[in-house]
C-alpha cells in the first residue's frame, strides 16, 4: 500500500475539535498512514498558541520565578483537549517531568513539549503508534539538522511500523539534548518523513485552501493556485510568499515528491500541488502562476560613456558590493548604464562608504542611490510558451500610469521582475492581477 505522510499545523490542531476533523481526515484515506502534528494552536485571533506559552513558562523558570500558573494553564489546555476526545488517558507524569526539567533542559526542549504531548493524545486518538521525534531527528551539536543521519534513523525506526504520529518541530542533538527547528519548523519534520518514506505525497494541512495567487492584502479575494512547480514556488517565497518553512522544500523536492496544501476546515478543496519542475505537462496551466511584490530596495545607478568597452567594469564594481558584505539582488544594465539593486536596509550606513569605493574603483559619469525601489515578480511557467506576455504585462502598468524603472527576465523565462516605485506596488499588482486572472474568470 502507498504511504501518503500528513503534517496538520497548529490551527487544525487546536483543540479537540479540530483534532477530531484532522482525524477524520486522516481515517478517510487508509494510505494516510503517518502523521506528523504540531503544537496546538490558536482557537481563535486573539488566542495564544502553546509554544508561545511555553516560551513564556520557560522565560520564567530560567530567572528562577514562580511558574506555576503559566505552567496549569499549558496543562488545562491540553487536559480539555484529552476530555473533548474523551480518551482515557493521563499526561500526568509527562506533566511532572516536564515541570522538573523546565528551567534546565533549555528553551528548546521547553518549546518541544508542544508537539511532543500533541503528538501523545493524537496517537492516542487515532490508535497509532507514537514515535518520540527525538529518537529519529538528529542535530548537530550547534543545532544543524543532519540530512543523512536523520533519514537513515527515520528509516531504521519505521522500517516495520505500518502507521505512527512523529511529532513536528524537534530532534536531539547528537550529545542528546533537545533542540528544535525555528518556528514552523513542524513543516521541516513532514517532509523529512515523507522522503525517508518515498511516501508518494506529503500533505500539509493548514487553515486555508492553498496558495493564493497574489496576496489578499492587495488583491481583493484573489484566487487560489491550484498547481504550482517547486521552482516557481521558490520564486515566489523569495519575493514574500510565506506557504511552507523554508527548509521544508528541499527534502521532497530532491526525491521529486509533491506537496499538497490542503485545509483542514474545507478538506474537499482541491488546494495547492506543489509539484517537480518537471511533471507539469498533464496539468494545464495560466500564462500567470503568481504575482508577489516586495518593498524596500534602493537602486545604485552608474552611468559612464564607453562602458561597455571596458574589460572588467562590472567585475570591479560588483567586488565592491562584495567587499562590502551586500547582497546583490538584480542586475540591469544598458550600453553605458549599470544598475544594482540591493536591499535598502543591508545598505543603510553605509551610503557614502559606497559612492566613494565607486567612484574610485571604476570613475563612473554619474553614480547615485536612488530609494524607494518595490520589486515585482510575475511568475509563471506558461510564460514559456506564450507570445507577447511582456507586452501584456507592460501594457496594463502603462494604462495604469506607473512609471517601470527596471525589468528583468531570467534566462529560464518563469519570471519577470519589475522595479517600480514602492507607492506603485500595490496598484502595479492588482493591474496585472486584472490583466491575466480577472479578465479570464
Ligand atoms: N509549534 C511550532 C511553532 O509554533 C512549530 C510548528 O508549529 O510548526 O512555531
Amino acid at each position: 500500500m502507498g504511504v501518503k505522510v500528513v503534517k496538520f499545523g497548529g490551527s487544525s490542531l487546536a483543540d479537540a475539535n479540530q483534532i477530531k476533523k484532522a482525524s477524520a481526515i486522516i481515517k478517510s484515506d487508509a494510505e494516510r498512514r503517518f502523521v506528523v502534528p504540531s503544537a496546538p494552536g490558536k482557537r481563535f485571533s486573539d488566542d495564544i498558541k502553546v509554544t508561545d506559552m511555553l516560551y513564556a513558562c520557560y522565560e520564567k523558570a530560567s530567572l528562577g520565578e514562580n511558574f506555576d500558573s503559566d505552567f496549569e494553564n499549558i496543562k488545562n489546555r491540553y487536559q480539555e483537549i484529552i476530555d473533548g476526545l474523551a480518551l482515557n488517558l493521563s499526561l500526568e507524569e509527562e506533566f511532572a517531568e516536564i515541570k522538573k526539567n523546565l528551567a534546565t533542559a533549555g528553551k528548546e526542549y521547553a518549546a518541544s513539549r508542544g508537539e511532543f504531548l500533541n503528538g501523545k493524545i493524537i496517537a492516542k486518538y487515532l490508535d497509532f503508534e507514537f514515535i518520540d521525534a527525538a529518537d529519529v531527528i538528529v542535530f548537530s551539536d550547534d543545532g544543524v539538522m543532519q540530512r543523512h543521519e536523520t533519514r537513515a534513523k527515520l528509516r531504521e525506526r519505521l522500517k516495520d511500523v505500518t502507521h505512527a504520529v512523529i511529532p513536528g518541530f524537534y530532534g536531539k542533538s547528537v550529545s542528546g539534548v533537545v533542540r528544535t527547528f525555528s518556528r514552523g519548523g513542524s513543516d521541516v519534520t513532514g517532509s523529512l518523513v515523507a522522503r525517508a518514506l518515498h511516501a508518494s505525497i506529503y500533505e500539509n494541512w493548514t487553515d486555508v485552501s492553498g496558495v493564493l495567487v497574489a496576496d489578499p492584502r492587495v488583491v481583493e479575494n484573489p484566487i487560489v493556485i491550484p498547481v504550482i512547480t517547486y521552482k516557481e514556488l521558490r520564486e515566489l517565497s523569495y519575493m514574500g510568499f510565506s506557504v511552507l518553512h523554508e527548509d521544508a522544500i528541499f527534502p521532497v523536492r530532491t526525491a521529486g515528491i509533491p506537496i499538497n496544501i490542503k485545509n483542514t476546515n474545507q478538506p474537499e478543496d482541491a488546494g495547492t500541488l506543489i509539484i517537480p519542475d518537471s511533471d507539469t505537462e498533464e496539468h494545464s496551466i495560466r500564462t500567470i502562476t503568481g504575482i508577489a511584490g516586495k518593498k524596500g530596495f534602493c537602486a545604485v545607478n552608474l552611468e559612464k560613456a564607453m562602458m561597455n568597452s571596458e574589460v572588467g567594469f562590472v567585475r570591479d564594481v560588483l567586488n565592491i558590493f562584495a567587499d562590502m558584505g551586500i547582497l546583490v539582488e538584480h542586475m540591469p544594465s544598458g550600453i553605458d548604464t549599470l544598475s544594482i539593486i540591493a536591499d535598502a536596509d543591508a545598505l543603510k550606513g553605509k551610503e557614502e562608504q559606497l559612492l566613494a569605493e565607486l567612484r574610485k574603483a571604476v570613475n563612473p559619469d554619474v553614480v547615485e542611490i536612488e530609494p524607494d525601489i518595490a520589486l515585482l515578480a510575475v511568475v509563471g511557467r506558461g510564460m514559456r510558451k506564450t507570445r507577447g506576455t511582456a507586452a501584456r504585462i507592460f501594457a496594463s502598468l502603462a494604462h495604469a500610469r506607473i512609471n517601470v524603472k527596471m525589468i528583468d527576465q531570467g534566462s529560464s523565462e518563469l519570471n519577470v521582475i519589475v522595479g517600480v516605485n514602492e507607492h506603485d506596488l500595490h496598484q502595479a499588482i492588482r493591474c496585472i492581477y486584472d490583466a491575466f486572472i480577472s479578465s479570464t474568470l
